[in-house]
């Protein structure tokens, strides 16, 4: 085992702390989850990644967060076929069973899954290789670089919200009013989410941005002009 790895027992002390230190401070919320059920009104799909932590960006607490996480925060489109597609499930458990009404799609910087959509992975990883796909429309004809990948990175999440739309009970949903998108690119580094506001025509530093993604999708213009069809 390598020292960066985590030791069965701390991993056991962990829970112990979690259970002794934690849980009785918020244990009315966690009984009141348990009584009333969930009721979370948004759906956070994330990239796996382990920089990537919702609570912490969010500020959120338990019921809070519907949480899909998977390589690349990559959304399969909802073409009715049977294979297991966890995350469509997800989606569809988070549209029609919790009615949730927002739905984050989560990049962020120096993703893994973007860099290996260009470089490949190992041979052997059959399914990681169907699932890299997922991104080939965002893909530019560059060799990348820092900055192409984290254009890459951004168009990634606006195809993923294309993709939502391909959902019929999102985009019902979507065209009610009743459910928004948004798409967030995280900059581990700068600790700052920048948010897909189609209006402005690109992603914007929460910092400066109006609101936390224009809602429904509006078709994407990059600043040179490139639509994301
Ligand atoms: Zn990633």
């Amino acid at each position: 085992m390598s020292e960066s790895e985590l030791p069965a027992d701390d991993l056991l002390s962990r829970l112990r702390r979690f259970h002794s230190d934690y849980f009785p401070l918020h244990q009315q919320r966690f009984q009141d989850l348990v009584a009333q059920g969930q009721h979370p009104k948004t759906l956070f799909i994330g990239c796996s990644d382990s920089r990537v932590v919702p609570y912490l960006l969010t500020g959120a607490g338990p019921g809070e967060l519907f949480i899909v996480r998977n390589v690349g925060a990559f959304i399969p489109p909802h073409d009715g076929s049977h294979g297991l597609h966890g995350t469509m499930a997800a989606i569809e458990f988070a549209v029609l069973n919790l009615r949730v009404e927002r739905i984050i799609v989560c990049g962020h910087s120096h993703c893994g899954a973007i860099r290996a959509a260009y470089e490949g992975a190992p041979q052997e990883a059959v399914a990681l290789h169907a699932w890299l796909k997922l991104a080939s429309e965002a893909l530019l004809p560059v060799q990348p670089g820092p900055e192409a990948l984290r254009r890459t990175e951004q168009r990634a999440v606006v195809l993923q919200l294309e993709r939502l739309m391909g959902y019929p009970m999102v985009r019902r949903q979507v065209e009610a009013g009743a459910l928004s998108l948004h798409g967030w690119h995280y900059v581990i580094e700068d600790g700052e989410i920048h948010v897909f506001d189609a209006l402005q025509g690109g992603f914007l530093p929460a910092s400066v941005a109006s609101n936390s993604g224009t809602g429904p999708y509006q078709p994407y213009v990059e600043h040179d002009g490139q639509v994301i069809a």
